[in-house]
This record gives structure tokens, sequence and C-alpha cells, in this order.
């Protein structure tokens, strides 16, 4: 009979590392998917020539140097930075919040003039203790920023008015009096160059992968296949729901080819008025520098998740967190089972993240 050391549910950034790091140390495992595809989140598809982010725009960055080098064994990354545009009503502006954002809405040239404007926007409002998340982001940003910046892209991700939502959502918005339109503050940024798709098959070669099967739909079967198990899917449905399910927050999005070498000019465009249904634009040829004929674009629109959904990120509130305390004390118990990623642990962690919790774990 088959046998493996691992059984890997879930071919996605965290069972693929598993995956490699115990080919390498000798050990055989089976990598197995519920989807059609590897990659997990990170799947890239390419549609007209361009490696499409069929599960929303995916940009790598991190300080981590150690995860830098482990991923670039596996793809060349290329020089992508990510600068985000904001659309406000057909007006254009850098983001994150920088001297070049702050020209444009006031004029201003020097960041003194950038910071006297802010603090005296944040004096006029007068707010010391604020109650909710737009009394937060106006004694963090001010009035300006605040309209024409935050409050509808706000609004729309969390499918309520800013005077509804708790001032800790937003602890901090990051503003800088620089000219600088870097997004992330890491030391490694890029895309890998032919898609996350071709890394992770990297990644995956020499493994056993069987795709378009449910794990939970005969866990008998396949644990007899294996000592260990890595179950990296929804850590309550492992559980059957037993304490109810745990909840996120969802993405919808709208794909289509356009006729045009170029829509938008940029990677990522925010629509930041409450009336554009969608949050963002994604225009995915410009990750990689493309020269195609035609584009293709996503937008995307925030949405409420219900089970059977998709699931993207996780709901960092007390309710979820203590019913993910209840499912993890069960995991714990269960002496053959690993879980791990961003469904396993019920966390939310960018790719180095993930990266580095299964190097930690395999590696
Ligand atoms: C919209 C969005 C944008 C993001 N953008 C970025 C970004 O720009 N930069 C960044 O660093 N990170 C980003 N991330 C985070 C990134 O997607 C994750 O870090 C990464 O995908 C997590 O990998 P994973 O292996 O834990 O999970 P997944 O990629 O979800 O892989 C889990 C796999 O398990 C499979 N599976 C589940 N249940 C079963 C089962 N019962 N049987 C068989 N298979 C099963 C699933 O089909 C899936 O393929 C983003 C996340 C989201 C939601």
């Amino acid at each position: 009979m088959e046998h493996y050391d691992v059984l890997i549910v879930g071919a996605g950034l965290y069972g693929a590392t598993v995956a490699q790091c115990l080919r390498e140390k000798g050990k055989s495992a089976l990598v197995i998917d519920k989807r059609d595809h590897i990659g997990g989140n990170v799947y890239t598809q390419e549609i007209e020539g361009i490696q499409v982010h069929k599960y929303g725009a995916h940009i790598f960055h991190t300080n981590n140097k150690a995860v830098w080098d482990y991923v670039n064994r596996f793809a060349e990354f290329n020089r992508y930075t990510n600068s985000p545009v904001a659309n406000y009503k057909g007006e254009l502006y850098s983001l994150p919040f920088n001297m070049y954002t702050f020209n444009k809405l006031w004029g201003v040239v020097t960041p003194q003039e950038a910071e006297e404007k802010i603090r005296s926007q944040r004096e006029d409002a007068g707010i010391t203790e604020p109650k909710n998340l737009e009394e937060q982001a106006i004694s963090l940003v001010g009035t300006d920023v605040y309209e024409k910046l935050v409050k509808g892209y706000t609004e729309k991700q969390w499918g309520r008015p800013c005077t509804e939502l708790p001032a800790f959502i937003i602890r901090r918005l990051p503003v800088r009096f620089t000219f600088d339109n870097n997004y992330f503050n890491a030391r490694f940024q890029g895309i890998p160059v032919g898609g996350y798709t071709a890394m992770v098959e990297k990644m995956l070669s020499g493994t056993e992968i069987r795709l378009g099967v449910d794990y939970l739909e005969d866990r008998e079967k396949w644990n007899a296949l294996a000592d260990t198990v890595v179950y990296t899917g929804p850590i309550d449905r492992y559980f059957d729901y037993c304490f109810g399910p745990l909840e996120y927050r969802s993405v919808r999005f709208e794909t289509e080819v356009l006729k045009t070498p170029n829509f938008q000019g940029n990677a990522v465009v925010n629509y930041t008025d409450r009336e554009t249904p969608y949050t963002r634009i994604i225009e995915h040829k410009h990750f990689e520098f493309g020269t195609q004929p035609r584009t293709v674009i996503s937008r995307e629109y925030s949405s409420e998740w219900k089970l059977g959904d998709e699931p993207y990120y996780p709901v960092n509130d007390e309710k979820n967190k203590s019913l993910y305390e209840q499912y993890r004390a069960l995991a714990e118990k269960e002496a053959h089972v690993i879980f791990g990623g961003r469904l396993g642990e019920y966390k939310y962690y960018d790719m180095d993240a993930v990266i580095e919790r299964a190097l930690d774990f395999a590696g």
C-alpha cells in the first residue's frame, strides 16, 4: 500500500513550503488540494499572456532576509514597487499619504507647510477622545484627507458608515512628509517573474500532488496514507463547525479582458468615493510591466461573507478570537495533525509570514 511520511492538505504557500522542506530532508509527502490548481490564494492564471491574480492582487514584500533568499530560489523577482493611486471622483492622489498627496490637496510645497495644515485641521476638529472611526481618522490626519481618501473607501470595505465603526480599527494612518510613493516599508519587494503559480510549481517539483480532492470528504482514507497530516484548510470546518462557524470578510472580483493595451496606467487604483461600488481596480499587466496588446482588469467589491463563500480576511474581534481559541484547544488534542497557514490558524498572514511559519515548522 502507498505510504508517505506526511500528508499535506492544501497546495498554498504554507503547504508548498512544508513539502519543499520535507523533500530536501529526504522525507516523502503527498500534497492534496480541493481546488483544481496549486498555489492556494496566490494562484495566478495566464490570460492574454498576462498573469492574472485570481484571488486578489499579491505583492511580495518582506524584511526577512531568510524568507527573501528562500523565495528567490524558486523565482526571479522583478522590481515592482507598490504605489497605488487614489481616484476620488476623478481627482487622482498618490498613496500612501505623502508630499505628492498633500501638494495635490492643498498646493503645499514643503513638509513644514503640510504638517501645519494637518495640525490645524486636527485642532479645528477639537477631538480629544475619538468615539468612532470617523473621529479617530480626523484626529490622525485631519478632515480633508479623511473626507477624500479614507471615508468612502472604509465605508465600502466595512459596509457601514464610519460613525458606526469602532475607533480601534485604525490605530494609525501612515503619513509621510517625503515624496515617497512606495506603499510598503519593506527591505525587499517584487513580483515573481512569470507569476506565482510557476514559483509554487517549482517549490512542489518532485512532490506528488493530487488536485480536486477534498480531504474532509474521506479523511479516514487519506489519514491511512501517512503518519502525520499537515492541514491548511479552515480549522472550524475540520471540526464540523461544532462551536459554530468562524467569520470572515469577503471580496468579490469581476474580471474583464479589454481591447486596449493600457486601461489605467497603474496596477492598483483605489476608488475612495462612496458612490463607486467597487473599492479598487487591479490592472494585472502592470505588476510585470506588460506590453501585451490587450489588458485584464479586476474590479474588487467588498462583500459580506456567509458560510460556503470563499474565506478571505479573518474577523479580528473578541467573538471570533475566543471561538478560534475553542477550536485551537481541540486541535491540540489531534496528536497526528498539525494545523498551519491562514485558515488552519485563523490569522491574516502576509505571504512572507506564512512562509516563515512553515520554515519554522519544517525547515
Ligand atoms: C485579497 C487578498 C490579498 C492579499 N494580498 C497579499 C499581498 O499583497 N501580499 C502578501 O504578502 N500577502 C497577501 N495576502 C495574503 C496571502 O494570500 C496569504 O499569506 C497566503 O495565501 C496564505 O497561504 P496558505 O497556504 O496559508 O493558504 P491558502 O493559500 O488559502 O491555501 C490553503 C489551501 O488549502 C486548500 N484546502 C482547504 N481545505 C481543504 C480540504 N478540505 N481539502 C483539500 N484542500 C483544502 C485550499 O483549496 C487552498 O488551496 C492577501 C490575502 C488576500 C485574502
